[in-house]
């Protein structure tokens, strides 16, 4: 099959989608590839009966998300609140507590520890500009060390630096010792500071989608309607005197292409001629974190009945990070693990069924001996995903910024790129994919205009 058009958009995740919502509205033809026979890319609902989902992918939007949260309302879609009410706990060691409010019960000095090393970050944070984090004053000495050397460094109690490695581990699904500490500041500074992307009420965590975020890819591409095509993996790009994007079965020829996929995917396309070094070297460094969603699904929240929020943080795992998923009725009770960075990779070898029972014995062990019944049991291991391949996003190892960052959403000819991980607001985030999408349409409406 072949096709002519003016702009082909590769990948119909939110960014992908975005962009050509973008282009149509200014009467520009467009044709979106797809591999999946599916749209919605990282977002993905799963039916749990009575016409109830719950998501297997990105979920929550929060305030200061501008592009995601009116984009949801121009689509006539609604949210609610993340269950919150009651105790939450918090486990560390061998130790289960519980807490009202944002801060654990912990030792003191702990806290404290925290509480200094939130401030100093909270400073180095307001210096890294996220269109540009390799400008920054201290880019280089940032670039070249982790949040875990630093947290070594800066941070006296080993418990504050675990709780400093959980909000790593849960924000970026990789381990501290992975992610650059550049990266760290200028991804914080892109959704308003560290706390706003670990909290639930005031934060990233704050709402979800009624019916599922899913929907929201799914009403884009209804409204864009033949234009999507599934089930249409491009594999070869042609660059030269003409733009000629082929997947297994179509060629399409355009004068410009958006690429919305992550930098890791884009990597490994054939490109004819060859990327310029620094773009090519910059997706051979930028990996996707190791995230596994593993959901228990209950008849009754029974937790709430205990008075407790569903919500839980442990330092001693392999599930560390707890929420209560229940659809916006209560019916029936969901509860949702992260399995992230390193206990994603090793449990990601594990059989399914060694899996599932490890995390039931985990909520077990939170919630008591009634988690242990759950009716249904849902997981999904981004990472053995062929069209994701790791999640939530990419993360930027040390000297990645520094040496390549400018090499991220600069046009190569006619391509542009687009994708969360090129945002420059809510990088990583629904939100981030939206903007991208937007700002790479912007783009080539400038080119197409000259
Ligand atoms: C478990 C999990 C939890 C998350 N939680 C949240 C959250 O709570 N809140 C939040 O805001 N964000 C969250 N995120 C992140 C959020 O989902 C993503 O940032 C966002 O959906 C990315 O959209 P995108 O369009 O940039 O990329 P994608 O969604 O990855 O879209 C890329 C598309 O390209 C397609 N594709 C890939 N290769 C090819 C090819 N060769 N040819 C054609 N098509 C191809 C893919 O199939 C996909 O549809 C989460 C992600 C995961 C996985």
């Amino acid at each position: 099959m072949e096709r002519s058009t003016t702009v082909v958009v590769v990948g119909a995740g939110l960014s992908g989608l975005s962009a050509a919502r973008v282009l149509r509205a200014q009467g520009v033809d467009v044709v979106v590839l797809e591999a999946r026979d599916r749209v919605g890319g990282r977002t993905l609902n799963h039916p749990i009966g009575d016409g109830k989902v719950v998501e297997v992918g990105g979920q929550w939007v929060g305030p200061g998300q501008e592009r995601i949260q009116s984009l949801i309302k121009e689509l006539g879609l609604e949210t609610f609140d993340t269950y919150g009410t009651g105790k939450n706990l918090f486990e560390h060691g061998d130790r289960l507590s519980s807490y009202r409010g944002a801060i654990p019960r912990v030792n003191p000095l702990a806290l404290v520890d925290v509480q200094l090393a939130m401030t100093r970050l909270g400073r180095m944070v307001r210096t890294v500009p996220t269109d540009e984090p390799w400008k920054a004053p201290k880019a280089t000495l940032w670039d070249s060390e982790t949040v875990a050397s630093w947290t070594r460094r800066h941070m006296r109690t080993r418990l504050g630096r675990s709780l400093i490695g959980l909000a790593c581990e849960a924000v970026w699904a990789a381990d501290p010792a992975d992610v650059s500490l550049l990266h760290f500041l200028a991804y914080c500074n892109s959704a308003d500071g560290l706390e706003s992307l670990i909290s639930t009420d005031g934060g990233a965590q704050q709402s979800r989608v009624v019916g599922g975020s899913q929907q929201i890819a799914v009403a884009m591409a209804e409204e864009l309607g033949d234009i999507v095509i599934l089930g249409e993996p491009v594999r070869r790009i042609a660059y030269g005197d003409e733009l000629i994007v082929s997947g297994d079965s179509i060629t399409v020829r355009a004068a410009q292409a958006i690429f919305a996929i992550s930098p890791a995917l884009a990597g490994r396309f054939i490109y004819e001629p060859a990327l310029p070094a620094s773009r090519d070297q910059l997706t051979q460094r930028i990996p996707n974190g190791s995230v596994i969603k593993c959901m228990a699904i209950y008849d009754e929240p029974f937790w709430r009945d205990a008075g407790l929020s569903g919500q839980l943080t442990s330092d001693r795992g392999p599930v560390k990070v707890v929420f209560d998923n229940s659809p916006p009725d209560g019916r029936p009770g969901v509860l949702l693990g992260f399995l992230e960075g390193n206990q994603a990779r090793e449990l990601g070898r594990w059989s399914a069924s060694e899996r599932r029972q490890c995390i039931l014995d985990c909520f077990t062990r939170f919630f008591g001996p009634k988690a242990a019944q759950a009716r249904d049991y849902v997981e999904k291991i981004w990472a053995d995903d062929e069209w994701t391949r790791g999640c939530y996003g990419a993360f930027f190892p040390p000297n990645t910024w520094t040496a390549f960052g400018d090499a991220l959403r600069a046009p190569i000819g006619p391509i542009h790129w687009a994708g969360a991980e090129t945002a420059t607001r809510w990088m990583g985030y629904m939100d981030g994919a939206v903007s991208s999408g937007e700002r790479a349409a912007s783009e080539v409406l400038h080119d197409l205009a000259r």
